[in-house]
């Protein structure tokens, strides 16, 4: 029922500075930056940079919202509830703009901002709107005579550090479950992707959210991000970004105040694909799992491992998939859009030159197209060893690595073989295989027959070094509570 998508080509830049008690400020330097538009290299706007000093007056702001007594504090869950649900229809009546904006800063083809990252924006809104009014405790049924009971309560003052990959969505994500259980944010956009996380900033003074419960801090992640991690009355920090920068977080929390930490980090997922497969459905599920948003996921299934028997006739399909990949301008009807900026394009035609280098086999794609903008062909590598580059790293980038194996027992260490854990893939018609594939595998999702599906009644997170806690459903909400245990004597419980 929802209106056609109606993509803006050059949508006015409303919000550029920080974004702290409801008000936009310039930067206590009066420095800004620049973002830029990835499908034409054009600056498409200064932004304020913030640095210590700004992330100092966002946090001041959000101690302040979360005072005893302040309205926020006091405020009736269905109240928050509802202006969350607010708070997303804002972004429904806005969608055309805020796809557009996603899609200048981004790069991602404007059909899927509007449907998939504003579609996933809502639904995690809204889902996370109803937990504020069902945050249940417990009354327990302790020895002795005392009445006691386990209230949830807020962190407090939650500093959140976003990548650019989802620009729109990761704030959602983050915004969720903190705003339902009554904290405050001050959150930190990833420098290359600004403009929409401070857009959605005005949207939540508009839907009437008191000042200082959502700040927004655009700048560095040396400066603004790790003045967030380092501060000393930050309760919590949630982190989504690389693996590297991952392990900075937590000794930037000892250092300092002990805050909580959630981290999502980087990944090398596998999906492995066997001869009794569906092996027509997994051509496709593997090709959006591994080419989805210009293979810019962290969930990126960039290790595909397939079955001998099935091997060479997979290589070829996957080829002549990658092939019909429309990649351009990403406000008209295409698959793909330009990488992020010129470092990660840098980075992705580096690792595909050492996939050649290092003698996989390369059967479609790998260069740059055309001279503007950050475009990178589809590529895909066939006869990939274990112990290259590119099997071992995370490419980021629209660059699928095959590699055949011949037993299940084999197949899992191989799959193991990572520093990382956060997704995998089976895909089988053999329940029996796909039950006992999920159960080994060491990731935080385990996906059968499709890749890269998400939603917001589901944990994600990773193993190993993809990661440390949860986001989303029941346990993303647990990274936003303290549990406090009040015990009351009385003079006889009686049962
Ligand atoms: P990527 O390599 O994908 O850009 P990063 O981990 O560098 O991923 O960036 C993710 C987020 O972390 C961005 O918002 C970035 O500004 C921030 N960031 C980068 N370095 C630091 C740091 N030293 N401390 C805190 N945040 C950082």
């Amino acid at each position: 029922s929802a209106a056609a998508p109606k993509a803006i080509q050059n949508p006015d830049i409303k919000c550029a500075k920080i974004f702290i008690n409801n008000e936009f400020v310039d930067a206590v330097s009066g420095k800004t930056f620049q973002t830029i538009d990835p499908a034409t290299e054009k600056v498409i706007c200064e932004v304020a940079e913030g640095d210590k000093a700004d992330v100092d007056k966002a946090v001041a702001a959000a101690r302040e919202a979360f005072r005893l007594g302040s309205p926020w504090r006091r405020m009736d869950a269905t109240d928050k509830q509802d202006l969350m649900l607010k708070l997303a229809d804002l972004i429904e009546r806005d969608r055309d703009y805020i796809a557009s904006l996603e899609t200048l800063d981004n790069g991602k083809p404007f059909l899927i901002s509007h449907a998939v990252d504003i579609g996933l924006t809502l639904k995690c809104l809204r889902y996370h709107a109803g937990w504020a009014t069902k945050n249940l405790g417990h009354v327990v049924p302790m020895d002795g005579d005392f009445f006691s009971y386990i209230r949830k309560e807020p962190v407090g003052v939650c500093g959140q550090i976003i990548p650019w990959n989802f620009p729109m969505l990761m704030q959602a994500w983050k915004f969720g479950p903190a705003l339902a259980m009554g904290n405050t944010v001050v959150l930190k956009p990833a420098e290359q992707t600004p403009l929409t996380a401070l857009y959605i900033a005005k949207l939540a003074a508009e839907a009437g959210f008191p000042p200082g419960v959502i700040n927004v801090v655009p700048g560095y992640g040396p400066t603004a991000g790790a003045a967030i991690a380092e501060h000393m009355d930050v309760d919590k920090v949630a982190f989504t970004g690389s693996t590297e920068v991952g392990q900075l977080i937590p000794q930037m929390s000892a250092g300092s105040n002990l805050k909580r930490v959630t981290l999502e980090l980087g990944g090398k997922s596998p999906q492995i694909v066997f001869a009794d497969s569906d092996v027509e459905a997994a051509i496709d599920n593997t090709h959006t799992g591994l080419f989805f948003n210009q293979g810019q996921c962290c969930t990126a299934g960039s290790r595909i491992f397939v079955e001998e028997k099935v091997y060479n006739d997979f290589v070829e399909a996957a080829t002549e998939k990658a092939k019909t990949r429309k990649v351009g301008n990403p406000f008209t009807d295409v698959d793909q859009g330009p990488q992020v900026d010129e470092e990660q394009m840098a980075k992705i035609l580096d690792l595909i030159d050492s996939g050649k280098k290092e003698g996989a086999k390369m059967t479609v794609g790998g260069g740059r197209l055309g001279d503007k903008g950050f475009f990178v062909a589809p590529t895909v590598f066939a006869d990939v060893q274990d112990n290259m580059r590119i099997a071992k790293e995370e490419i980021f980038g629209p660059v699928m690595q095959i590699m055949k194996f011949r037993s299940d027992e084999e197949l899992i260490a191989r799959a193991h073989d990572t520093i990382y854990g956060l997704a995998a893939s089976v895909y089988t018609q053999n329940v029996d295989r796909a039950i006992t594939m999920a159960n080994s595998l060491r990731a935080g999702t385990v996906w059968v027959n499709c890749h890269n599906v998400f939603d917001t009644t589901m944990p994600f997170g990773g193993y190993k070094m993809s990661g440390q806690g949860r986001e989303l459903g029941p346990y993303g909400i647990e990274a936003y509570t303290e549990i406090k245990s009040v015990i009351m004597k009385i003079s006889q419980k009686n049962a």
